[in-house]
């Protein structure tokens, strides 16, 4: 397949695009985006729900290639990825756009924009490569919206890292059909898949996507090297009953197995769910303790202050092998091969070296 970077062209308005591979016509003129589930079929000139694809000239053209809406410095267990390098940073950042259209969005800013408003800041594959590497970033993260509506930005510049032996990270929604979704996992080294809900009325109603779709995701990644951990940000009153987060739990279980490890992170009142109370601590700690209880074997809590439930447990012989707060490592007793220092148990995850030192740190970062 002809890589997008040798079909740049500039349109008369100044933009950038991108050709893309994963689209056809169809009889009645229309032509389909096929890179996720919504699958938009586009009239001439129209742009799909993330925005940021659009028909341009009789085929599906990405709009955001190069560009952001800045970059950041951040330690990798804000991805959250626990299990991933620990400790050491990851340059981070976002486009503009997303796939799906979550009434909670946390990042509403960037992922309901248009791209104009915030793609400020730009670069290409080689130069982030080169600054990554400069800054001592052990990866790049894909991260503030879902890289797969820039999937082709994103395979490229996981292309550039790799040649410098920097790892490519994806945040995503994992809402992707079978093809594009094998060629992207192809090129990323870990990921942190938001599962949002164990119920399909809840993504419908409140994301307009579908669970089902999710969960392919998650089983074919189970499949492939990549690493992944998947999170669930517990909104009360909408996806943190017991039943369903049994239910959950169970899913996982069976299907990706005890050592995928699971995050359940606290929601704050954002965007259209602005009458929605925080996470009170305790659900946290209540959807932890059935995670445990179904097997799951490593089950964090994120954005709040809860050492006992950051700690990473060794299945060996019980010792605490990392201990954090937020995302601080407050102590680390695993080898530079990934294995419980008290007894050699592996922890699962990737690990190569000690852990990095790079603490709770967001630094903002120009790249020039
Ligand atoms: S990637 Fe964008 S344009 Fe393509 S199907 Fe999904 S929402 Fe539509």
């Amino acid at each position: 397949m002809q890589r997008p970077t040798e079909l740049w062209r500039t349109r008369l308005d100044g933009m950038a695009v991108v050709a893309t591979a994963h689209w056809h016509r169809l009889e009645d003129g229309r032509v389909q985006c096929d890179v996720c589930p919504r699958n938009c079929r586009l009239h001439e000139g129209q742009r799909g729900f993330c925005f940021v694809r659009q028909r341009e000239g009789d085929e599906i053209v990405l709009t955001t290639y190069g560009r952001s809406s800045g970059f950041c410095v951040d330690p990798i267990e804000k991805k959250p990825l626990n299990h991933f390098l620990p400790g050491t940073p990851v340059l981070s950042f976002g486009t503009a756009g997303c796939n799906l259209g979550c009434r909670f969005c946390q990042n509403w800013d960037i992922s309901k924009s248009r791209e104009i408003d915030t793609l400020g800041a730009s670069a290409s594959p080689e130069q982030l490569a080169v600054a990554a590497e400069r800054m001592g970033c052990r990866s790049i993260a894909f991260t503030y919206n879902d890289p797969v509506i820039f999937m082709e930005y994103a395979m490229d510049i996981a292309d550039a890292c790799r040649a410098r032996g920097i790892k490519a990270v994806a945040v995503s929604a994992g809402y992707m059909n079978p093809a594009p979704r094998e060629e992207f996992y192809r090129h990323i080294d870990a990921a942190n898949i938001d599962l949002k809900a164990f119920s399909e009325q809840f993504y419908q109603k409140i994301t307009f996507a579908k669970l089902d779709k999710v969960l392919d995701t998650l089983s074919y990644l189970r499949g492939t090297d990549v690493w992944f951990e998947v999170t669930t940000l517990l909104i009360p009153g909408h996806n943190d009953g017991d039943d369903k987060l049994r239910r959950q739990c169970d899913w996982l279980m069976e299907h990706l197995g005890p050592d995928v490890p699971l995050h359940f992170s606290a929601f704050h009142p954002d965007f259209k769910m602005r009458d929605v109370p925080p996470t009170p601590p305790a659900t946290l700690s209540r959807a932890r303790r059935i995670a445990l209880d179904a097997g799951l074997r490593f089950v964090y809590t994120g954005n709040v202050h809860d050492p006992g439930g950051q700690t990473t447990t060794c299945p060996g012989c019980g010792a605490a092998a990392v201990v954090r707060d937020w995302y601080d490592l407050v102590s680390y007793a695993i080898t530079d091969d990934g294995r419980c220092e008290s007894c050699g148990h592996a922890i699962p995850g990737v690990y190569d070296g000690p852990a990095g030192a790079w603490g709770r740190r967001r630094l903002p970062v120009t790249i020039a």
